[in-house]
This record gives structure tokens, C-alpha cells and sequence, in this order.
């Protein structure tokens, strides 16, 4: 079966006629108490602009290296507003969006780049112990399935590629996977046992803002930098009310309209939909097994991950990645029915068993796609400004990785990390509107069109060969 062809967009559906545009997470209790935004001018020795995961590790990291160094971290709404606060929760230890990704574009750093990318994750499983934050930090792995012909005949590959760099990894026939996690449309399937995990966002987030504040990190929220400028021998950062002086700042702000022009031709902001049900009954978990509660995805260039949270309901996102022409991010996208209505739609075709199951939560959040999938880690302003933006959706891990790599920059170290090519280069920039929109949805049919078929057409080939793409 294949879950394109479960109606057209457009249509609602019965199981979303209550649901609230919330994001789960965040609706959850016990959120920090909000930091009043700045009201006067002041002076730091490193600014950061934007409060989630990249500015909040870079903060906590730049305090562990120099307890002295006076930082300061600048929020446009709350900490966790953006993605950090609104993700799936999966966290993976790779740096290069995926192991073939990898493979492909830096073959010969692939040994570095794992192990950095698994020393990260295991930073970031020990500093979560250490400090005591309860954000349901757990390496369960995850299941990749197949749903049609064509995504079976990859999955000896990708058993063998995960074999090859060390993973802890399974082969599963239809049947095998069906009785793992109950659903009729699962053609075969890849448990990945090592690698990656699941948490709760929220309080991951939460928990690094009260770390950095422990730390003594001044934050300010509900404070848009609105300007960034050299000034003397450093930086200065304007705000509605007040201005910040600093040797030098960090720029942690995503897919959100960047401070510096150059950022706005490498990031692609995309918007993806999330979807959560109702706590399920003990029948309906009965119904559909998955006892390891491991992260789930389907397999194809646009592809659903789904997991379960820990007070038993469903979080069910991804497929429809949409970019909105001229790099709009305004929350009122965030609300579109016709990518709620399809993630319904697909959700009961994948567990028909739980009909009736109504959704309580739904929501979207930008994305920060690059041509490369990766991100784009540098310097500014002569030095004084770093930015690590352009996750492509797998930054949970990887924001503490960049933030390691903007201090690194910013200190004038050369380091194991700054030496990596996925740090020296930078992805290609996409080409400015009025030609980026419609590009987009050119690209966006053909990888369409290659989940259908199997076939990657002309298009997607020569991008492969430029090492370009668009991903969610
Ligand atoms: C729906 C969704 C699902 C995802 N699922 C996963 C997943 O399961 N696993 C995974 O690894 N990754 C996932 N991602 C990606 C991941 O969440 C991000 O890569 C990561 O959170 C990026 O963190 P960040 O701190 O760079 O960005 P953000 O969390 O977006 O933080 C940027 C902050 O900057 C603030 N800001 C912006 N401009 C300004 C300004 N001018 N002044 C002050 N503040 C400003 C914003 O308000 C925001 O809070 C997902 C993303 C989305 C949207």
C-alpha cells in the first residue's frame, strides 16, 4: 500500500476535529520561569542570539571553558520556542545526516567523523546525568521500515553500510517487523539498536537554560536583536530597548530570518508538521505492540518519524516539508490544514486498528535545510561573530557540536573539529526568489516522483553530481 494515495490535500479528517494548534511539549508543565527581556544597554564578553539548543550549549560550554567570560544569551520569545522546543525527539549521534550521506560527500573522514559524532552523543547522555535533567534521555535506537518494492530492495544495502561502520544493526522480513510494531503496510524493515534515541525537547531545552543560568549565564527573553554591527574592536547587538556590546557574539537562530545576508542564501527554512494523539487505551497500545517504544521512520525521501511519549500517546510528523516562497517564517503558517489532514490521513492507513483515536495536539516548525544537508558552521565580521545553522532537521545532537566548533572559531583554535571539511566548506547557496520557489517545487515533484517509482530522474541525478538537494 502505498500512503500516497490516501486522499487528496485539502480534505480534514474526523480525528482532528478538537485538536488544539499547541505544540505538546511545550504545553507540557513545568517550563522555567520566563527572564524578563533587556531593558537597558549593556556589556558582555560574548553575546549569543537565540535560545535553544545551539545558543544554550554554547553558552553552558563557553562558561565550562572560562568560568570568568561574561556571557550573555538573547531570545526573540521563550527558550524553546523554536525547534528545540518542538522536534520529534529523536537524537542522533551523526554529524553527516546519515551514514550514505556521509559516505558519499566525505568518504575518506568518515572515521572521524562517527567517532566525533558518538563522542557527542555520549557528551551529551553524560552531561544530562550529571546534571540531573529529566528529559527522558534514552539510547533505544530506532526502526527504519520499507512500504513499498522498491524500499526493500534497499534495505540489504543499508544493513550492510551500518554493518560496515560499526552499528548495531538487523535485518527484518515483513513479518518480522509486523509482529516488532503492528502496522499492515510495513514491507520489511532495519532495527538500528545503536546510534540514536529518543527525548523529550522541551525538557532537554528547559533543563540546558536552567543549567546555563547555574553556570551564571544572564539570559533575556522576549529581546529580538533586530541589528548586528562591528563596533570598536567588537560587536554590537541592537534590541528594541537596549544595546549589547561584546568581544564577540554567536548567532544560534536556525531557519529564522537570519542577522547576516550571507546566511539567508545557504538556509532553506521549511516548515514541518507535527501531529500527537490522546493518550492511547490499553487495548489500542495492545493493538499495536512496539514494547521497545523505539523512534520509528518509513523510508523515502519524504518520510513520516513517529514515536511514543511517555504518558502513551502517538507523536506522528514529517512528509509534507513546505517552503513558502521568499523564506517566510510568520507562526501563521505554522497552522495548515491540508499537511495536518494528510498526516491523519496516513497515520490510520499505517494503524488502521487505531480508527476512532483522536489527535490532541498539532503544530509545525521551520526547519533549517541546506544544499547539503548539513550545517553551515563560520566566522563573520572579521571574526567576531560565529554561526552554526542549517541542521536540515537532525540537530538535536548536533547543535552541541556546533556550538563546540562557533567556540573553537572564535577562540582561534584549530581543533579536530574545525579541520573537518564539513566545517571548512560551505554548503552551496540556493538561488535567491524569484527563481528559489519554483526550483523548490520542481525538486520537491521529483523526489515525489522517485518515492513513487524507485526511479531517481534526471533532476535529482545532476543535483547528486552538483552535491545539491533539498531535505526536510
Ligand atoms: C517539527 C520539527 C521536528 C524535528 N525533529 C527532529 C528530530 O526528531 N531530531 C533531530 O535531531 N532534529 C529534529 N529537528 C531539528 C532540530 O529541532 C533543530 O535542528 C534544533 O532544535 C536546532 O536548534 P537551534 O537552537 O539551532 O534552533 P531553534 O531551536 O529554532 O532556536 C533558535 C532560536 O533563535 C530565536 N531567534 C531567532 N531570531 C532571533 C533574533 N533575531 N533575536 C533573538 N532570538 C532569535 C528563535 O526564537 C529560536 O528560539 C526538528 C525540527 C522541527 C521543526
Amino acid at each position: 500500500m502505498t500512503l500516497m494515495s490516501t486522499g487528496g490535500p485539502g480534505t480534514g479528517h474526523p480525528s482532528l476535529a478538537d485538536t488544539e494548534q499547541r505544540v505538546f511539549w511545550t504545553a507540557q508543565p513545568g517550563a522555567p520561569a520566563a527572564e524578563p527581556p533587556l531593558t537597558q544597554s549593556t556589556s558582555a564578553d560574548l553575546v549569543i542570539v537565540g535560545g535553544g539548543l545551539t545558543g544554550l550549549w554554547t553558552a553552558i560550554c563557553a562558561k565550562d571553558q572560562d568560568p570568568s567570560r561574561d556571557v550573555l544569551l538573547l531570545e526573540a520569545e521563550d527558550v524553546a520556542f523554536g525547534a528545540s522546543g518542538r522536534n520529534g525527539g529523536f537524537i542522533s549521534a551523526s554529524l553527516t545526516h546519515g551514514l550514505a550521506h556521509g559516505e558519499a560527500i566525505w568518504p575518506d573522514e568518515m572515521p572521524s567523523l562517527l567517532r566525533q559524532g558518538r563522542e557527542n552523543l555520549d557528551a551529551i547522555v553524560a552531561f544530562v546525568q550529571a546534571e540531573g535533567i529529566d528529559a527522558d534521555l534514552r539510547i533505544v535506537g530506532k526502526t527504519a521500515v520499507a512500504l513499498t518494492p522498491h524500499a526493500v530492495a534497499d534495505l540489504i544495502p543499508m544493513r550492510d553500510l551500518h554493518q560496515r561502520w560499526g552499528e548495531d544493526v538487523a535485518l527484518l522480513d515483513a513479518d518480522e517487523v509486523r509482529a516488532d510494531v503492528h502496522s499492515p503496510t510495513y514491507l520489511g524493515g532495519l532495527r538500528v539498536r545503536s546510534g540514536s534515541g529518543l527525548m523529550d525537547p522541551a525538557r532537554l531545552t528547559w533543563g540546558l537554560k536552567r543549567t546555563a543560568q547555574r553556570r551564571g549565564v544572564r539570559i533575556h527573553e522576549h529581546t529580538p536583536a533586530l541589528h548586528l554591527s562591528r563596533s570598536g574592536g567588537g560587536i554590537s547587538v541592537r534590541t528594541p530597548l537596549g544595546e549589547v556590546r561584546a568581544r564577540q557574539a554567536v548567532l544560534a537562530t536556525n531557519g529564522y530570518r537570519p542577522l547576516l545576508r550571507r546566511l539567508s542564501m545557504r538556509i532553506l527554512p521549511i516548515f514541518d508538521h507535527v501531529l500527537v494523539t490522546e493518550p492511547l487505551s490499553t487495548a489500542q497500545l495492545d493493538s499495536i505492540g512496539w514494547h521497545e517504544s523505539q523512534g520509528m521512520t518509513d523510508l523515502g525521501n519524504q518520510f513520516h518519524y513517529y514515536r511514543r511519549t511517555p504518558d502513551d500517546r502517538i507523536l506522528w510528523g514529517g512528509y509534507d516539508a513546505i517552503y513558502h516562497r521568499g523564506n517566510r517564517t510568520d507562526p501563521v503558517l505554522e497552522d495548515r490544514a491540508e499537511s495536518h489532514a494528510l498526516l491523519a490521513r496516513q497515520f490510520f492507513a499505517t494503524f488502521p486498528q487505531l480508527e476512532g483515536l483522536r489527535f490532541s495536539h498539532k503544530w509545525a516548525g521551520i526547519i533549517d535545510s541546506t544544499s547539503r544537508f548539513t550545517p553551515a558552521i563560520g566566522t563573520a565580521l572579521d571574526g567576531r561573530v560565529a554561526y552554526s545553522v542549517g541542521y536540515t532537521g537532525l540537530g538535536t545532537a548536533l547543535s552541541r557540536f556546533g556550538a563546540l566548533t562557533m567556540l573553537d572559531l572564535l577562540a582561534g583554535r584549530r581543533t579536530e573539529r574545525t579541520n573537518l571539511r564539513i566545517v571548512r566548506r560551505k554548503p552551496v547557496p540556493f538561488p535567491p526568489e524569484p527563481l528559489r520557489y519554483p526550483l523548490v517545487q520542481f525538486t520537491r515533484s521529483r523526489l515525489a516522483q522517485e518515492d513513487r517509482t524507485g526511479r531517481r530522474g534526471l533532476w535529482l541525478r545532476t543535483l547528486d553530481r552538483l552535491g545539491l538537494g533539498f531535505n526536510s
